[in-house]
């Protein structure tokens, strides 16, 4: 078999850990498979260098910062390539774009647009194991870019997809894709599958156990997909399509996002054309807008209120001042003290009341809900980020998810 396993930053967060990959590795290519390795940075390791550029500026150039942070998993790919060189194995670290990883030219959230794998199929063919610094590819120019964080994830589907590979491995620090985040609610349980659909909802609206985009590629791809851990042999969670879930829960997890931030709009001009103008600005600035609540007009004005990442935040103010100093907009605010929990689950499509359920049980416990959206399999509630745990400890139980 052809097996791409990616180790993420807890995995490989030590030397003893990037040596307990390494066993790993060696093990499954002992059994007779091929292995392309993707790596992360060590954990922190992202983290401890965007400190350093913000040392420098509040807003640096997003290409330097694309240099700066690939680095991060050059690191460990090297280091985990003279492991495996040292028990006996042939062995290749490359980065990005020795991989063949070809993206578009957005700096920091690049989209992989091609992945031309030739270097990698040859090395594979002379029976070599690769490693690829995870996270990265390269842009038309050849300048180095970045996926996003958590991009490691995309950089191992795409690569399971352009290789044709059996199987596509995630190891992470818990086993598997569980109920909701263990580390909130300790009783939340293991799944053993989850379809792409509901793994999608649950990555895009806060669970980083996988990069949302990796899961949207893995679907498109039809990526045989496991998360598991990489302390142990326990069994993890596949990731697979709805025809192969036998049994559908109603609902089958709670997300949970802190890192959103709402603007509030106040006194919009409520003329043909204003939100168009409004959020295609916003777009172009490349803020990511989620929820949007328009209120009725009243005395010619209106009031919008949305959410986007507060990683955005800066990018979003800038575009709301263009508007604020033409006098279309009154005055604005902003409120980075909110989360969004979600309630995700494909039985929702033929089941009523799941909606009034996480109504009724935010009531229960006094929370207050800013804002609301649902789709076909999701609930999601803007609420305080003081109540975020409680909330979803609360939704868990009143699912029964527990049992
Ligand atoms: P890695 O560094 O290996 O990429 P991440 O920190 O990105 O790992 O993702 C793993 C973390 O995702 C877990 O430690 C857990 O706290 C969190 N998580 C959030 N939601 C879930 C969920 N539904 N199931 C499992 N883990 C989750
Ligand atoms: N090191 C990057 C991050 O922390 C990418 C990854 O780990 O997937 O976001
Ligand atoms: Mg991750």
């Amino acid at each position: 078999m052809l097996i791409v396993q990616k180790f993420g930053g807890t995995s490989v967060g030590s030397l003893e850990r990037i040596q307990n990959v390494a066993n790993r590795v060696s093990k499954t290519v002992k059994e007779g498979n091929s292995v392309v390795v993707v790596v992360s940075a060590m954990s922190g390791e992202t983290n401890k260098l965007v400190g350093y550029a913000e040392h420098f500026s509040k807003n640096p150039s997003r290409a330097e910062m694309d240099m700066l942070l690939s680095s991060g998993e050059r690191v460990t790919a090297s280091l985990l390539s003279i492991a495996l060189q040292e028990m006996g194995h042939n062995s290749v670290a490359m980065t990005g774009r020795k991989a063949g990883i070809l993206t578009d030219k957005h700096h920091t959230k690049a989209r992989i647009e091609d992945i031309n794998p030739k270097h990698m199929q040859s090395n594979i063919e002379a029976g070599s194991i690769i490693v690829v610094a995870g996270f990265q590819g390269v842009n038309e120019q050849g300048d180095v870019t970045t996926l996003g964080r958590g991009g490691s994830d995309l950089s191992a589907v795409a690569i399971a997809g352009a290789l044709k590979a059996d199987l596509c491995e995630i190891y992470t620090d818990v086993s598997g894709i569980f109920t909701t985040d263990p580390r909130i609610e300790p009783k939340a349980k293991k799944l053993d599958k989850i379809s792409y659909d509901e793994m999608l909802e649950l990555a895009s609206l806060g669970a980083k156990v996988l990069q949302n985009r990796s899961v949207e590629m893995a679907k498109k791809l039809n990526v045989n997909l496991v998360t598991r851990t990489s302390f142990s042999d326990e069994e993890g969670t596949l990731i697979t399509t709805e025809e192969n879930i036998m049994e559908k829960p109603l609902v089958s997890g709670i997300a949970l996002d802190r890192n959103q931030a709402r603007i509030s709009l106040m006194g919009v001009k409520d003329r043909p054309g204003i939100a168009s103008d409004i959020f295609n600005a916003l777009a172009e600035a490349e803020v990511n807008v989620d929820m949007i609540i328009q209120n009725k007009a009243h005395d010619e004005t209106t009031n919008i209120d949305f959410t986007v990442p507060v990683g955005d935040l800066n990018d979003a103010k800038s575009v709301v001042d263009t508007f604020v100093n033409s006098g279309e907009i009154n005055a604005d605010s902003y409120n980075e003290e909110i989360c969004k929990v979600s309630v995700v689950g494909v039985g929702m499509k033929s089941h009523a009341g799941v909606a009034a359920k996480a109504f009724s049980t935010m009531a229960g416990e006094n929370i207050n809900i800013n804002m609301i959206s649902t789709s076909e399999i999701k609930v999601s509630m803007v609420i305080d980020e003081k109540y975020a745990e409680l909330a979803v400890k609360s939704l868990h139980n009143a699912y029964e998810l527990d049992k």
